[in-house]
């Protein structure tokens, strides 16, 4: 198959070029990706010169740029991860997640729409279903949840997964969504909670904690993210929504004593912020249908996989250091050129 990945220079589409290129050596991965401030070219370093990986830099909402993609390749499926994903970001400036998450989203599926796929696959967040209370820990979402979004960030993502719903039932695209809930793991962007810690305390820096530190997130390794996805393009069913998520419910002050235990530092490093307006306050995801009906279950305990995550980040400082300073900006130009 040939497949375009759109957003791996980012964190999820980063891991999941590197686990397809493993994993099916037989594919041909396409990474589309703008290189916004999130991508990052250091994440695809290794793969560069892989004879069934190759790069475009493009906007997916710069329709021109698209179609040539698709008129030279035509790519079996598409794999949409490109995104704004920032939270607070979407709060600040909301109109670049309209047009990068729902314009670029609706430029995708007009691409597949005029020159044909086997498989549209959006990435999507738990995001989209807004939050459930915190004193009521037997609610769960499930894909029937109804969407009611919070930020402006799972707005656009949810406008996005109605567009590509839309484009399913009006024109017969063949098409997946699967909603995950939060990950973390290898080449995560420094201002996400986990790596921000960890290059905090690395740094010898206070770890900022919104409010109280109560809200609940449920935490998936990046990897185990990859393996499901890869399962719904091969055999989910086309025109499904698929929740994908670890049963591994934390709250965030939980998540940051596990990382600070784990580096061997002790509370005396959180510093508590002012929370986030609208703040989301609790996710939990049932991912019961992936289970049942693709077979698909996570393999990463939270503990193992906060342990291989900070153990990547201590091998990897260069990677991370090039965020912080700004020099990983200049690698694609360096490295790279025009190509
Ligand atoms: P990220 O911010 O790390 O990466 C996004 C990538 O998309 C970057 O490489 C960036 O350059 C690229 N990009 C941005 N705008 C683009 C555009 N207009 N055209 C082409 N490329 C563009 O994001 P992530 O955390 O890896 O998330 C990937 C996807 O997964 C997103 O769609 C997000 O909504 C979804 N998701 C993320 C999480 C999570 O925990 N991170 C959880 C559930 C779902």
């Amino acid at each position: 198959m040939k497949i375009i990945v759109t957003g791996g220079a980012g964190f999820i589409g980063g891991n999941f070029v590197h686990y397809m290129l493993e994993k099916h050596p037989e594919d041909f991965i396409i990474c589309l990706d703008k290189l916004t401030y999130a991508g990052n070219m250091e994440t695809l370093a290794d793969v560069m010169d892989n004879k069934n990986f190759k790069f475009v830099k493009a906007d997916i909402a710069d329709r021109d740029a698209v179609y040539a993609l698709f008129e030279e390749e035509k790519p079996d499926v598409v794999v949409n991860f490109a995104a704004e994903s920032h939270v607070d970001r979407s709060i600040d400036n909301p109109g670049i997640f309209l047009q990068t998450n729902v314009i670029g989203t609706g430029v995708l599926l007009d691409a597949c729409r005029k020159y044909g796929i086997k498989r549209y696959h959006q990435v999507s967040t738990d995001e989209v279903y807004g939050d459930l209370p915190l004193d009521r820990p037997d609610l769960f979402f499930t894909e029937e949840t109804p969407i009611h979004t919070s930020s402006p960030y799972s707005a656009s993502k949810a406008s996005a997964d109605l567009l590509v719903m839309a484009y399913h039932r009006t024109f017969g695209i063949p098409t997946t969504i699967s909603r995950c809930s939060n990950n973390y793991g290898p080449y995560h962007f420094p201002e996400k909670l986990i790596p921000l810690m960890i290059a905090n305390v690395l740094n010898d820096k206070p770890v900022p904690v919104y409010g109280k530190g109560e809200n609940v997130r449920d935490w998936l390794y990046v990897e185990d993210h990859c393996s499901a996805i890869d399962l719904i393009i091969r055999n989910g069913k086309v025109g499904e929504v698929y929740n994908i998520g670890g049963h591994n419910e934390r709250t965030n002050l939980q998540v940051v004593k596990t990382v600070l235990a784990e580096l061997g530092k002790g509370e005396e490093m959180i510093t508590y912020v002012t929370d986030r307006p609208g703040h989301d306050r609790r996710y939990a995801i049932d991912p019961t249908k992936m289970h049942n009906e693709l077979g698909w279950l996570p393999q990463t305990k939270f503990d193992d996989g906060i342990k291989k995550t900070v153990k990547w980040y201590l091998e990897h400082r260069d990677w991370w250091e090039h965020i912080i300073s700004g020099d990983y900006q200049n690698y694609y130009q360096n490295m790279y050129g025009d190509r």
